[in-house]
């Protein structure tokens, strides 16, 4: 019986020496499939706009071909379905009520939240919250009326609030259990501005 890689991109035939639990042709695809998976618990309501970038080891947005892409150009924009398994992937923020809080440097090496994610986190609405690709920081994703990107200081920690012209990178990994729903975030963007 023979068998083919479990990415859907690949399919490659595994060979006959491969080990029955390995269901991947390589180190490669074993990561492919392990994002892919992940990927399932971004909010629906991200996965179905197709606002979606890649980017490079500069941040610098790109579409799946490679090409520079533009948060203000929708022609370079993805459907989630391209991405989903690629590293570095973006949702572009452009003002349809979708924003992120963006908390870096929140989380310390042991897992443990910074005072004002602590205070920020108990303050949301039941909402996806993901770890950045840094394993340091949190996005906080929701609803609500950003009119411009802010960054401001409070209680000793940094926190940014986007809403328009910005990608925000999407690792697929929840932070605690958080849901895969956006919440509506006003009063903790109220809290945070004032
Ligand atoms: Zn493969």
């Amino acid at each position: 019986m023979s068998r083919t890689c479990a990415n859907p991109r690949c399919g490659a035939p595994l060979g006959g020496t491969r080990r029955a639990q390995t269901t991947t042709c390589s180190n490669r695809c074993r990561m492919a499939l392990s994002r892919a998976r992940r990927a399932s618990t971004v909010p629906a309501e991200l996965r179905e706009r197709d606002r979606w970038v890649l980017h490079d080891a500069a941040k610098a947005p790109r579409t799946p071909g490679g090409a520079p892409a533009s948060v203000t150009d929708p022609a370079t924009w993805s459907r989630f379905s391209t991405v989903r398994s690629r590293p570095r992937r973006g949702f572009v923020l452009d003002g349809d009520g979708i924003v992120c809080i963006d908390l870096d440097d929140c989380l310390d090496a042991g897992g443990a939240l910074s005072p004002l994610a602590t205070a920020l986190l108990r303050r949301c609405p039941p909402t996806y919250v993901e770890v950045s690709p840094s394993g340091r920081g949190l996005h906080v994703w929701g609803r609500g009326e950003v009119a411009r990107g802010r960054r401001l200081r409070r209680g000793g920690g940094k926190a940014e609030i986007y809403g328009a012209g910005r990608y925000i990178t999407v690792t697929g990994r929840p932070h605690g259990g958080a849901p895969s729903v956006l919440g509506d975030l006003s009063g903790v963007i109220r809290w945070l501005l004032t």
